[in-house]
């Protein structure tokens, strides 16, 4: 998460934030809020003291109107000296404040207790003229806790602090994710969806040049193919003429010679057809209607594997779906060719299953896999695994490019799972 742009930005942001709030806080808790909570402590301690100085100054039959008067105007009630008193715990420091002044005028250590059964009701013992008398007030009487007013405000700030830097964070980091996204579309071959130009002018220029760019590459690429094309084309007529020319040699010619010459000139030929079929599948094709189980039968006998070869074909008859039918032939034929080429003659099983959402494809055999380290490799053009093997099998290794670059082309998936001993299984989404 703190490697993220997302994370880092916003824990930077937040705990500034918070770090500022802190020190508001702090500064208003020391100039402000504790010398108002001992402001207020200091009045009702004074308060206290005077009632009860002068309840002892009066003569006993005015007492009971003092007292009367005293909770009524002043919250403050005279008790009797036999209410329980609970241990004091002060978790207002309103309380420690009201003992450290009580204690100092009295000159003798003072305690403020809760009342058991009633904690809200606070007692204080003062002993004036060798009488004792217990004064008692509210929790209420003390005012606004001050210290909880600063801590509900210090958490709500808080709170709003992190959520606003998360989305104002998230508004920065959004297009951001997005390019990253469409940057790695671009990198494995795709074309991306346009990117939005909005928001901020840094982010919708940087937005707009990368539009500009993935537009510039995919141009590029569609060259790439026409010249590919068009090259390809143009070489099989000189081939065609050197393979002519080859059969023309005079019997004297060694004949290694003229095998390795004539192996060369297969080799560039079959580079050439692919190089145009893989043009051929990236053209923008038709959508057409396409039965499953036709085309499969269909690239089969292209193949045309060895008699003894099993293929088993499980899918639904009247698998018909709507596609690009020139390049799911091309892809279907390189993926089968291959479980054929690889499958060690073992049986292979095409399935098959159409969803009004998707048709998925599998290509399963028995034969020698494909290791973890090559299976992103596989799919490069040239890539074969472990050269040794390309003479008995002779391909060129670019049927899974070709069938990568159509896969992206269409925006299909394929997912590949293979290892060694129980052989090779392709999925092909469309
Ligand atoms: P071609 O261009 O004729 O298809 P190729 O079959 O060698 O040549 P790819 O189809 O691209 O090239 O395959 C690349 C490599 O991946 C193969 O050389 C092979 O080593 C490995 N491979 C592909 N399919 C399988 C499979 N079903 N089982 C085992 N290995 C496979
Ligand atoms: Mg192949």
């Amino acid at each position: 998460m703190t490697k993220t742009l997302f994370g880092r930005t916003s824990l930077i942001i937040s705990s500034t934030m918070l770090a500022f709030l802190l020190a508001v806080i702090t500064i208003a808790g020391y100039f402000i809020i504790l010398p108002v909570g001992k402001r207020n402590a200091d009045d009702l301690a004074s308060l206290i003291l005077l009632s009860a100085k002068t309840y002892i100054e009066l003569p006993p039959e005015t007492r009971q109107d003092f007292i009367d008067e005293l909770s009524t105007n002043h919250q403050l009630f005279w008790g009797k000296g036999d209410e329980k008193l609970a241990e004091h715990i002060h978790l207002k420091p309103h309380f420690n404040f009201m003992e450290e002044t009580l204690s100092k005028r009295l000159g003798s250590n003072v305690d403020i207790a809760p009342q058991v059964g009633n904690s809200d009701r606070h007692w204080v013992d003062i002993q004036v003229a060798n009488e004792t008398v217990r004064i008692g007030f509210d929790q209420q009487r003390i005012g606004v806790a001050l210290p909880y007013v600063a801590l509900y405000l210090v958490s709500i700030l808080a709170i709003m602090a992190v959520f606003s830097s998360l989305i104002l964070v998230r508004k920065i980091t959004r297009p951001v994710q997005k390019l990253s996204q469409a940057a790695k579309v671009i990198g494995s071959g795709g074309i991306p969806e346009t990117l939005k130009e909005e928001g901020s002018k840094e982010l919708a220029e940087t937005a707009k040049a990368f539009n500009k760019m993935s537009a510039n590459v995919q141009n590029l690429l569609e060259n790439r193919t026409v010249l590919l094309g068009g090259i390809s084309h143009d070489l099989r007529t000189p081939l065609t003429r050197m393979r002519v020319a080859l059969e023309m040699l005079p019997d004297n010619v060694d004949d290694e010679l003229k095998n390795e010459l004539s192996n060369s000139i297969g080799n560039m030929e079959i580079i050439i057809k692919e190089y145009m079929q893989l043009t051929k599948g990236l053209e923008e094709g038709n959508i057409e209607r396409v039965n499953i189980h036709a085309l499969v039968s269909d690239i089969i006998g292209e193949i045309n594997p060895s008699k003894n070869q099993t293929i088993n074909l499980v899918g639904a008859d009247n698998g018909d779906v709507d596609t690009y039918a020139v390049a799911l032939h091309r892809t279907l034929f390189n993926l089968i060719e291959n479980a054929v080429r690889y499958g060690k003659k073992k049986p292979i099983n095409i399935t098959w299953s159409c969803s009004d959402k998707t048709t998925e494809i599998t290509i399963s055999d028995q034969g020698s896999g494909i290791p973890k380290q090559h299976q992103e490799e596989v799919f490069k053009p040239f890539y074969r695994i472990e050269s040794s093997r390309n003479r008995d099998t002779g391909g060129s290794g670019l049927g899974l490019a070709i069938v990568d670059q159509i896969v992206q082309k269409r925006g299909w998936q394929l997912s590949l799972s293979s290892n060694e001993s129980t052989g090779t299984s392709i999925t092909l989404s469309l």
